[in-house]
């Protein structure tokens, strides 16, 4: 696919062109993404949809340029954009890619207890974050602050800190690491700085009494709360591009609903686009603007949300929405299961669950064609029907 698959003329934060990406496990090579084109518009919801082993969130890691070993990226390019720079994340060298990853891309885990560390307090992990991609920024504020201060310590604070803000080689600076007094100089207006940001994130978190939840541990917290901390840690750089992993999995459906509304208002807030994985087309439908869906390491289907819900056109994707359990309507689930990607089926990966399988689904695998504007389709139902289109 040469051009995007969102509309052109929108600005692509990312996008991803021929990815595939492949597990080197004892059993064989899983195939776990098969050359997946995708595009993210600046601004929007794109909520990527699919059973588990689809590569949703394989995907999103190949992304982040951060596969999981024993995975690995084959082939394909993922760039992504900013203030008129393109960053070619597949070709740049890790340390690079690390000074945009959670500062201006991040991402939300599914399993919030297994993102946070249960011997630290919560305050302290957001803190860490702040403290890494946004230390300058502290250093200006607690400057600042050790303006309005008189006394020596406040003094020698200022000095440091102004001092490691001007060269970090700065003997004084150097001497920081080595002297505890002076270290705790340097570090501590700073620390007060990075936990005032906290308190104010957990606030806009909708965490009640943020100044003591800021010391509390994980096992104090409930499933929901300690959501809201990881989402916390997520925002605490105003990351441009946040990718959301199945963020409210393992909560209660009230606590879910909070979770989604929270998101909804953050996105709005702090300007983000948002990447929003699920396998419920139900929180696709609340959340999304434009909906990739993907199986088996394909992207087979791409369109806006009403699209997608009101007129889809992949076997798939409608076996997904007929799976929806409504009142008075007859539950319908999609025969068989996700194949096994080590030994995928030939030609269309979804042919053997699909009810309009040809022969030429066996041999060939359909690639992703727009349709429509905006509305992209890996099936050959309807190739055919775009072919016969141009051929008139
Ligand atoms: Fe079904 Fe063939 Fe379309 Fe695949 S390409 S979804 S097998 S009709």
């Amino acid at each position: 696919m040469e051009e995007g698959v969102g509309s052109k003329e929108n600005v692509n934060i990312m996008e991803v062109r021929d990815l595939y990406v492949r597990f080197y496990t004892y059993e064989g090579v899983v195939k776990a993404v098969d050359g997946v084109d995708l595009d993210v518009l600046k601004g929007e919801t794109l909520g990527i949809v699919g059973e588990t082993g689809s590569g949703k969130s394989v995907t999103t890691y190949a992304m982040m340029n951060m596969v999981p070993p024993p995975g690995r990226i084959t082939r394909g390019r993922v760039v992504y954009r900013r203030d008129g720079k393109e960053f070619v994340l597949t070709e740049m060298p890790e340390s690079e890619i690390r000074k945009l990853r959670g500062s201006d891309i991040s991402r939300i885990f599914q399993e919030p207890k297994a993102a946070l560390n249960p011997v630290y307090k919560v305050g302290d992990q957001v803190a860490e974050a702040i403290l890494i991609h946004r230390l300058d920024e502290m250093k200006e504020r607690a400057l600042k602050e050790l303006e309005r201060g008189k006394g020596l310590f406040s003094s020698l604070s200022r000095s440091i800190i102004g001092r490691s803000l001007r060269s970090e080689g700065d003997p004084l600076v150097r001497l920081v690491k080595r002297i505890p007094l002076v270290r705790r100089l340097y570090w501590n207006p700073i620390k007060r700085e990075a936990r005032k940001e906290v308190v104010k994130l957990l606030g806009l978190m909708g965490i009640p009494d943020p100044e003591r939840v800021y010391d509390m541990y994980p096992h104090e917290l409930s499933g929901g709360m300690q959501q809201r901390i990881v989402i916390a840690t997520a925002l605490s750089c105003n990351p441009q591009l946040l990718i959301a992993d199945e963020p409210t999995t393992n909560l209660d459906v009230t606590v879910e609903a909070q979770i989604l509304e929270l998101m909804k208002d953050l996105k709005k807030r702090f300007g983000m686009t948002l990447i929003y994985i699920t396998h419920d087309m139900g929180v696709i439908a609340e959340m999304s603007n434009r909906v990739a869906v993907m199986y088996a390491g394909n992207v087979v289907e791409v369109g806006d949300v009403y699209t997608i819900f009101k007129k889809p056109l992949h076997p798939y994707t409608k076996g997904l929405l007929e799976a929806i359990p409504m009142p008075g309507r007859p539950l319908k689930d999609i025969p068989g299961t996700v194949p096994n990607l080590i030994n995928p089926p030939s030609g269309c990966r979804f042919h053997p669950r699909c009810e309009h399988a040809m022969e030429k689904c066996k041999r060939e695998k359909p690639k992703l064609v727009e349709v429509e504007p905006g509305h992209w389709v890996a099936c050959f139902l309807h190739h055919d029907e775009v072919m016969e289109v141009s051929e008139e």
